[in-house]
């Protein structure tokens, strides 16, 4: 086992010092990968520590991100729930810690359970990523960030800022295979832990949730990792064969609905592509030298997986590559030169419409289609994929400026969706609003060379009336 993290998986690990192992325990700090089966970071932390014959415990820290709503982290208490009675079964202890101040409370508990590491999973967002550094910065003992939300490490995939998805699929095809490997389980731990560190129990973590507002969003989605994998079987087994026909569909949604799983890392993207591809039965696409094929008429799994394939795995590993490596993903300012310039060029075009915040938020705009999207996030923490990019667009063509939109557009993303805060919503919305992965179009008011969307295009393809129904009565 230990060979086999050596051998094959040692480039998800990057050290954060230089520091020796020093210590009688190993602790692993879990974030952004929320769940006990599939977690190479879990993993790591455990062969670690049957190395050293010491004990391991697992420490998450809750702490509020301003602007994501109460459901949300309800949702990930639940899940977490789930993850610290596996541990326990498995004799590694779960703490929870809460506050304001990760870093002193990840070395508070460091301190108190004698760690020699500290091995954290890795996430390309500013603040995770200014933690680990903190904490590796201050700690006398090992710190090493394991990739275990990509399927290839980032590192591995890119050492730079990808231009667009053609760049990245190349390198997607250059490496998956290597990567879509089984992993090992998690054992029960031997070695016993003979401290319990001090953190909050889950009543006193829903409690303190409950001073978070909440936006009354009712999530379509059972939280946790049993959850988790049952929605991917029965994905696999019932829709699978028409994920590439009409995922983007708006009023028949046959998207995964994984995103919930994915974000809080309840669920591997690594276990959805093996149980894909097991269930299909087929090499996918994406190993081949093929560029991305167009689908047959008839539904088929061999179509859907390539389609989910190239969304959760080209995609969602160029979001991460991009948040990791430009400037400022929260900025105008991290968008192609030509799509500034051109905003910038058409900052002064005459609006036809300027919504305020409160309205955006409250559907009140003149457009049903864009007030259905906006009521569905508000009911159900999600927009459908393809609407998602209306809204987006909509908001730069009636916002005061690209800068205001941009800001407006975050601020409800994060605030209601039960997958924001993520890679993927920011480099969604960049997409949308400021080009980033995309190519010059025709110039047009607002908008300069950034791609349009219209509502007649909306209705051409699909049944708006059915979708405006929906989420408008
Ligand atoms: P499926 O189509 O079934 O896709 C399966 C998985 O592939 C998704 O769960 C996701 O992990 C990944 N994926 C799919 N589309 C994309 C994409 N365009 N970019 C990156 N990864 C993708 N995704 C989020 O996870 N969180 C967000 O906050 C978010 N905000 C977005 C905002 C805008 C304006 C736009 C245009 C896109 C946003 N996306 C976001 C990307 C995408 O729309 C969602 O991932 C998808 O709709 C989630 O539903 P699903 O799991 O059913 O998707």
């Amino acid at each position: 086992m230990i060979d086999y993290y050596k051998n094959m998986q040692s480039s998800r690990i990057v050290s954060l010092n230089q520091c020796p192992f020093s210590g009688t325990a190993v602790l692993y700090v879990m974030s952004r990968d929320q769940r006990v089966h599939d977690n190479h970071a879990l993993i790591v932390a455990q062969l670690l520590a049957i190395e050293h014959d010491m004990p391991l415990y697992v420490q998450f820290h809750l702490k509020v991100v301003r602007g994501r709503s109460r459901e949300h982290y309800a949702f990930m208490l639940d899940g977490l729930k789930e993850v610290a009675q596996s541990l326990e079964a498995l004799n590694i202890p779960f703490v929870m810690t809460n506050g304001d101040n990760a870093v002193e409370a990840i070395l508070q508990t460091a301190t108190s359970i004698d760690a020699g590491a500290i091995i954290f999973d890795f996430n390309p967002l500013h603040g995770s990523r200014a933690r680990a550094k903190q904490v590796a910065e201050r700690f006398d003992g090992l710190v090493q960030v394991v990739d275990t939300h990509n399927i290839i490490p980032l590192w591995v995939a890119s050492d730079k800022q990808e231009f667009a998805a053609h760049t990245m699929r190349g390198k997607v095809h250059k490496y998956l295979e290597n990567y879509i490997k089984e992993p090992v389980a998690i054992a029960t731990h031997k070695t016993p832990a003979t401290i319990q560190p001090e953190g909050v129990s889950f009543n006193q973590a829903e409690a303190f949730i409950a001073e978070i507002p909440a936006s009354s969003i009712v999530i379509d989605a059972t939280p946790g990792e049993t959850a988790a994998a049952k929605h991917l079987e029965d994905f696999l087994a019932n829709h699978l064969d028409r994920y590439a026909m009409n995922r983007n569909d708006i009023a028949n949604d046959q998207q995964s609905g994984l995103s919930p799983y994915l974000h809080y890392g309840q669920l591997a993207s690594l276990r959805v592509a093996l149980e894909t591809i097991k269930v299909v039965d087929r090499r996918p696409l994406l190993f081949e030298e093929v560029k991305l094929a167009s689908h047959g008429e008839t539904p088929s799994a061999y179509d859907g997986m390539n389609g989910l394939l190239e969304e959760m795995i080209v995609r969602k590993e160029l979001a991460d590559n991009f948040c990791f490596y430009a400037s400022d993903y929260l900025s105008l300012t991290s968008g192609p030169s030509w799509a500034q310039k051109s905003l910038a060029e058409h900052v002064d075009d005459p609006r036809e419409h300027i919504y305020t915040r409160q309205q955006w938020e409250d559907a009140q705009t003149h457009d049903l289609s864009w007030n259905a999207a906006q009521n569905q996030l508000r009911k159900t923490g999600k927009i459908h994929g393809y609407m998602r990019m209306y809204w987006a667009k909509k908001i730069l063509e009636w916002s005061e400026s690209p800068e205001v939109a941009l800001k407006d557009c975050i601020y409800l993303n994060d605030k209601y969706s039960v997958d924001g805060g993520d890679p993927n919503g920011y480099v969604g919305i960049l997409w949308s609003m400021v080009g980033v992965h995309d190519r010059p179009w025709f110039e047009r008011p607002v908008f300069g060379k950034i791609r349009y969307m219209n509502e007649g295009g909306l209705m051409r393809k699909y049944d708006v009336a059915a979708y405006h129904k929906q989420w408008n009565d």
